[in-house]
């Protein structure tokens, strides 16, 4: 007999993250919807930092990132020193869950949440428990009531990946006073920049009122870098010393560093993505409700658009395939009736609209 190696058990529960698709067989320039990449591509001052590195990057990276943590305290007004970098989000949403979570330890999140979380965790040993939401949006009274004396995360999406939904400033702060001091809560604001409603702040204020909240940020979506890997969080003293403990000693690399400085130095760049944004996603929602399609309201880059059934929203997929439109089936997030868009460049918002009208009248 022989015996193979094999990982703990949960291991083999975890289904593999779904990453939106970028083409369609036999079609040539297909439109890529499905990822939430910001709409203007790459900034130009960050494609020059990226080449102006190369002759660097036989050189390990400063593991510290300390020139990319200061140009972001500058901007948001933060201590340097309480900022840690990773390798996306992503990435350090993994190590909270592996530092904070394991064996015996639950990690609580809202139904539809970001996947990640239910990833990670699953991986670092815990429990998940997932609440369901109201009308799509975290039902913070229920996950209140799902915390237990074993919780030792909480994560939010604010705005949340697909929904779209937000978690206003005041409910935000009574949730952290309610939840347990020991109970880290993460207030993920990937999608901040693209926030419009006035009941919202990104978490630095939390941040700052307590020592158990912490924030993280992305360069993948307004500053366009999804390709670079980086992202960011601004966390209480304790839990920056514990990251700079437990992450990978060069998680971000030469290049990622360089072109996020440049990004944030880009003049008028997240100013230019908000109000495309701003405008197209009205048209977008517009358009689709004009259709007659529902559409979820989203602070996003994004909208959910609601089919009724399953069988309708992979219809609806199939039929904007068939014209190279990509957007995401988001099944895996227990929505597999709705679809999410991206906003994309003005052209690419005209087309999926197009293409979901024909797809009604079909
Ligand atoms: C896109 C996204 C992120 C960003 O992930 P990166 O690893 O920084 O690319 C984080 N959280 C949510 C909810 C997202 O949708």
């Amino acid at each position: 007999m022989t015996a193979a190696p094999s990982p703990r058990p949960e291991i083999l529960g975890i289904h593999p993250y779904v990453a939106g698709e970028s083409t369609v067989a036999g079609v040539n320039r297909t439109i890529k919807l499905s990822s939430n990449e910001g709409a203007f591509g790459v900034p130009p001052g960050a494609k020059m930092a990226i080449a102006a590195v190369t002759d660097e990057v036989f050189r390990y990276p400063d593991g510290a990132t300390p020139t990319l943590r200061e140009a972001l305290g500058k901007r948001w007004g933060l201590d340097p020193a309480r900022i840690v970098c990773g390798a996306g989000s992503d990435d350090l949403i993994y190590q909270f869950c592996l530092a904070y979570g394991g064996p015996g330890r639950e990690i609580v999140m809202s139904a539809h949440g970001f996947t990640i979380y239910n990833i990670a965790g699953t991986y670092a040993g815990s429990k998940v428990v997932k609440v369901p939401e109201r009308d799509m949006c975290a039902d913070l009274d229920a996950m209140l009531a799902a915390v237990s004396a074993a919780t030792r995360l909480v994560f939010i999406a604010n705005p949340n990946n697909p929904t779209g939904s937000i978690v206003g400033t005041e409910a935000l702060a009574r949730f952290r006073a309610r939840l347990p001091a020991h109970v880290l809560l993460v207030i993920d604001s990937a999608y901040a920049e693209y926030v419009t409603h006035a009941d919202y702040d990104a978490g630095i204020a939390l941040v700052n009122a307590t020592d158990n909240t912490v924030m993280t940020r992305t360069f993948s979506k307004v500053f366009g870098l999804g390709g670079m890997r980086i992202g960011w969080c601004y966390a209480p003293p304790a839990v920056v010393d514990v990251l700079n403990r437990v992450r990978g000693p060069f998680n971000v690399s030469v290049a990622a560093q360089a072109a996020a400085v440049a990004a944030l130095a880009e003049p008028g760049w997240v100013e230019m993505g908000k109000a495309h944004n701003t405008k197209y996603r009205q048209v977008l929602t517009d358009g689709l409700r004009a259709a007659g399609i529902v559409v979820w309201p989203s602070e996003g880059n994004f909208v959910m658009a609601d089919f009724g059934t399953e069988n309708r929203a992979n219809a609806a997929d199939a039929f904007l395939r068939g014209r190279g439109i990509i957007v995401r089936k988001i099944g895996g997030y227990g929505l597999p009736h709705c679809l999410r868009i991206t906003v994309g460049p003005t052209e690419d918002v005209a087309a999926v609209v197009d293409g979901l009208t024909a797809f009604v009248q079909s």
